[in-house]
């Protein structure tokens, strides 16, 4: 066995953690003092190319400040190894504009500042082990046939695990948790499935689609609102659908701005295959009670607290620090400018015809990760949501991710996505 180390990590704009290790004799000082780390780092894409329009070049330097507490702590042979998340500082210690978790901090605070509400969230995963012949869809056999599903179920505290619908896919329920920790979880929850793969020999991957003709990998994120003290807001017996007025606002702000939305939660070259009708994701921005083609289900709880709204169209090529914040300003939008038509709808939405989409305000959502970029483009509201730094390198980085697989079939990309994600 060689040192304990612990692991400075860092999820960044492309949802892929990285980071760098301290010997853990070393731990006591280096996690109060952070470790250094590179501002061009936002910049790189899935696929490892650095855009030539980057902002930050050869130059600057950054902190990674970690939280205290592991987010994971793995044992083999080479020794220990603590994973902690961590935060972006500039050298001055003051919050870099680019850092995600940064973004989800200011849109919490923002929230409870402006309306005096929280957010609960629980993401739910998807994943997809490649290889093998994969057993029916949610059988007690596919669900044996993984066998670190129990090791995954306590690392981290799941609240269900399932052998899903697709060949070899599998889900991972997290429990609600307050904001940023909700988040943190699902960074988490990621790293956890692809250390347990690697040690069996397997890959697990979370890429939105492995196949263009298959099932795809989504992140549906659970959120209810309450109040500071732990009162539930969303669920109002008279109200609409069953939610609180305050509830319907912030779905009708997601609806709004779901086109600029998908640039941050569902942004992938691949991920549109995915946001297609009939794959129970989400072709269309509308919301409906129990409706799993709408892009926002409406989910009534047994328990007046377990009201929850369920956003499909995520998945986990995103951040989830930047899917939550961008959730939160867009429901802060609805909030703040009354937006309270959820486009609500009862029926499988590709089932109306356009005419009576159109009537009732139902636009598809974006077909490739070039329309989504341009429709975030041109929401000025959602291109305020966040610093100026962090949304300039975003869309800079997703132009020369969308280069880097420009000649690829899809098939092609699929692959590549799945090697990556
Ligand atoms: N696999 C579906 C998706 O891509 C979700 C299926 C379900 O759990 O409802 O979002
Ligand atoms: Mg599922």
């Amino acid at each position: 066995m060689g040192d304990d180390l612990t692991f400075i990590a860092y999820c960044d704009l492309s949802g892929l953690v990285r980071g760098r290790a301290i010997r853990s004799v070393d731990a006591m000082t280096r996690l109060s003092s952070g470790v250094g780390w590179v501002p061009a780092d936002q910049s790189i894409t899935p696929f490892g190319s650095l855009g030539a329009e980057n902002p930050y070049g050869p130059l600057g330097d950054l902190r990674l400040d970690p939280d205290m507490a592991p987010a994971a702590t793995w044992t083999d042979e080479r020794g220990t190894l603590a994973v902690h998340l961590s935060s972006a500082s500039y050298p001055d210690g003051g919050p870099f504009d680019a850092c995600p978790r940064h973004a989800l901090r200011s849109a919490l605070d923002d929230l409870e500042s402006e309306v005096g509400c929280i957010v609960r969230a629980s993401f739910e995963h998807e994943f997809t082990v490649l290889g093998g012949a994969p057993a029916p869809s949610f059988t007690l056999r596919g669900f044996r046939e993984l066998p670190w599903l129990h090791d995954l179920a306590s690392a981290v505290g799941a609240e269900n695990v399932l052998s899903e619908f697709g060949p070899g896919q599998y889900e991972v329920t997290l429990p609600p948790t307050i904001g940023m920790a909700a988040a943190d979880a699902a960074v988490a929850l990621r790293e956890q499935v692809r250390e347990l793969a690697r040690r069996h020999g397997q890959h697990a991957t979370f890429s939105p689609i492995v196949d263009p003709a298959g099932v795809g990998n989504g992140v549906h994120v659970h959120l209810s609102l309450e109040s500071p003290g732990g009162a539930p807001l969303t669920h109002d017996p008279q109200g609409e659908a069953g939610l609180s007025s305050l509830m319907r606002l912030f779905v009708g702000g997601i609806i709004d701005h779901l086109p600029a939305l998908v640039a941050f939660t569902a942004p992938s070259a691949i991920s549109s295959l995915r946001l297609a009708p009939h794959r129970w994701s989400a072709g269309f921005a509308c919301s409906g009670v129990r409706n799993r083609e709408a892009a926002v289900r409406i989910c009534p709880g047994v328990a007046p607290g377990g009201w929850n709204v369920e956003f499909r169209a995520a998945d986990a090529a995103a951040c989830p620090h930047l899917v939550l914040a961008a959730l939160v300003r867009a429901g802060l939008s609805g909030i703040r400018n009354g937006l309270s038509d959820m486009r609500l709808i009862d029926v499988d939405p590709s089932d109306l015809t356009d005419q009576q989409r159109e009537a009732r305000g139902i636009r598809p959502l974006p077909h490739s990760l070039g329309a989504a970029v341009d429709a975030l483009e041109s929401d000025s509201e959602a291109m305020a949501w966040f610093p100026p730094l962090l949304t300039a390198t975003y869309l800079e980085m997703k132009r020369t991710e969308l280069a880097d697989v420009a000649e690829l079939s899809e098939a092609e990309r699929c692959a590549r996505y799945a090697e990556v994600y």
